[in-house]
């Protein structure tokens, strides 16, 4: 599919892996439609999913590089529409290198509530903090969206976008997908917890406990 680019900047192998994490998206339920776009960074520039396209037909050469400066090479496809979004994130936060952008269905519903995600659990800190924050809305694809969600990610690594979806980032592409289920699976959470007339919240003390906590967790 798609013309070939004259030169893919990159690594092949993480062209692969971003079609990959959108295809698991996809698979998984959490972009529905032609809903959502998977970046990475690169030197110089970022690898994106081209706009509009169903993920599963997609080749490498189909992966669009966006230059720092949001130029893309000739005979390349059209990027994201979302490349804003995603060149304003990883200029803002030198430690993300992947960005996952979907419009999952919970997470969508509470966005578009104009709900963003309290400390009711304290998994909600696989988010960064003690809560996940609602960007306010602005069109998709713009330069004020991409600002907007780039303050609701200030010390965070998630965030909601009112009336449109979520936004998940980590240090390379599983773990942003990764933190892509989460929200999910937390916005699911939520709403039932509303469902039954919403509960009480941990307090920040017990959420930073939280964090100091999984600073020593798992397979050190
Ligand atoms: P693209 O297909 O252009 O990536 O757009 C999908 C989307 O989710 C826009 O917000
Ligand atoms: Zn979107």
């Amino acid at each position: 599919m798609g013309k070939q680019p004259p030169e893919l900047p990159g690594d092949v192998a993480l062209r692969r892996a971003v079609i990959e994490t959108a295809r698991a998206m996809s698979r998984e339920g959490l972009s529905p439609g032609r809903s959502g776009n998977v970046s990475a960074r690169v030197p110089g520039g970022m690898l994106i999913t081209p706009s509009g396209l169903a993920y599963d037909g997609l080749g490498e050469a189909d992966i669009v590089f966006v230059g720092e400066g949001g130029e893309t090479l000739p005979g390349s496809l059209r990027p994201s529409s979302e490349w804003h979004l995603h060149h304003a994130i990883y200029a803002a936060r030198p430690e993300i290198a992947a960005i996952v952008h979907c419009h999952s269905m919970d997470a969508t519903a509470l966005a578009c509530a104009g709900k963003p995600i309290p400390a009711f659990h304290y998994m909600v800190t696989a988010g960064g903090g003690s809560d996940i924050r609602l960007a306010p809305y602005a069109t998709f694809g713009t330069p004020e969206l991409a600002a907007a969600v780039v303050a609701a990610l200030d010390g965070r690594k998630a965030a909601l976008l009112a009336h449109h979806g979520q936004v998940a980032c980590g240090k390379d592409l599983a773990a942003a997908a990764d933190l892509a289920r989460d929200v999910e699976t937390l916005a699911g959470q939520y709403l039932r917890t509303l469902q039954i007339g919403g509960g009480p919240l941990l307090s920040d003390d017990d959420m930073q406990r939280v964090l100091d906590q999984f600073r020593g967790y798992g397979q050190q």
